[in-house]
């Protein structure tokens, strides 16, 4: 494979563009509540593999998997703690498939769902549960990690030692903010963009960045932060479609294709790299990106 490394390219100019959501689209095909999603890369091979292959044939230049809760903790609540290996390599598999030789495999790789604060857990179970899952994931072909979602500086500076350690990939780690009252970006854990960028940097990412929780309008605001804060590391973005709204008790993310294209432009001169989408967002609106990336001026 003569493809060259996500930070390469990055480096080389390019803005490059990411998958969409995989929960919904998982959904869709037929998932129920209460199900395990990871489990599907064992029992629904083909489904996933549908779900990569919509977003390469959108236009994205990397694709994620469906090994978002694929610790051992987060598998533990399904009985399946005792086949992290198998259904993450399965994970990694099924996405270099879809992807091919030439496009990037970014496999997902959520929080663990402990609180080290709490002092329930040991930085060790949480180091080895990341290592168990990065490893399996590189087995399965994965260039690059994407440790996302996450809102302790703690437990990502973890994953990210446990990924760089334990794999040759690629390490992307982003964590989700929500604007509060004052009108800041912090995580549920109170961590600024800036923070967040300064300890990633630290611990090793080759990308760090933002995910879920926003839509691409304050997605601009947490990257020009993360920006300033590391002004050499290349900054990806997940965001949602808009910020979900409650129709007939649902959640519902009200950002088109379009709404979310327009801002492309924006997020670049903010200083993003590597866009693409959160919750609430389709093939359709990878599409748009795309288009909207390939439309950039030099
Ligand atoms: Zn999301």
């Amino acid at each position: 494979m003569a493809k060259q490394t996500i930070v390469a390219a990055v480096k080389s100019g390019r803005v490059l563009v990411s998958d969409g959501a995989w929960g919904t689209f998982l959904q869709k095909k037929g998932m129920k509540p209460g199900e395990c999603p990871e489990l599907w890369n064992v029992e629904h091979a083909a489904d996933v593999e549908d779900i990569g292959s919509n977003y390469i044939k959108a236009g994205a230049d990397m694709i994620e998997s469906d090994s978002f809760g694929g610790t051992s903790f987060k598998l533990k609540h399904f009985g399946l703690d005792g086949r992290v290996g198998e259904i993450n390599e399965a994970a990694a598999r099924i996405s270099r498939k879809a992807a091919g030789s030439d496009k990037w495999v970014i496999a997902s790789v959520g929080p663990t769902g402990q609180m080290l604060a709490l002092g329930d857990v040991t930085e060790e179970q949480i180091y080895d549960s990341f290592k168990d899952q990065c490893a399996a994931l590189a087995k399965g072909g994965a260039d690059a990690l994407c440790i996302e979602t996450m809102s302790a500086i703690d437990e990502a500076t973890l994953a990210v030692k446990a990924a760089r350690k334990h794999t040759t990939c690629e390490v992307i780690c982003t964590f989700t903010f929500e604007k509060n009252t004052k009108g800041e970006y912090r995580t549920m854990m109170g961590v600024s963009p800036a923070d967040a960028a300064r300890a990633l940097v630290e611990a090793g990412a080759h990308v760090i960045g933002a995910n879920c929780g926003n839509g691409m309008e304050r997605m601009i605001e947490i990257v020009r932060e993360m920006r300033a804060a590391a002004p050499q590391t290349p900054i990806l973005v997940h965001a949602n479609a808009g910020l979900p709204k409650s129709v007939n008790g649902v959640d519902t993310f009200p950002d088109s294709p379009a709404d979310m294209a327009k801002l492309v432009s924006a997020i670049v001169k903010a200083g993003a790299n590597i866009i693409g989408g959160c919750c609430g967002t389709t093939p359709a609106h990878i599409a748009a990106i795309r288009q909207a990336v390939d439309g950039l001026k030099k």
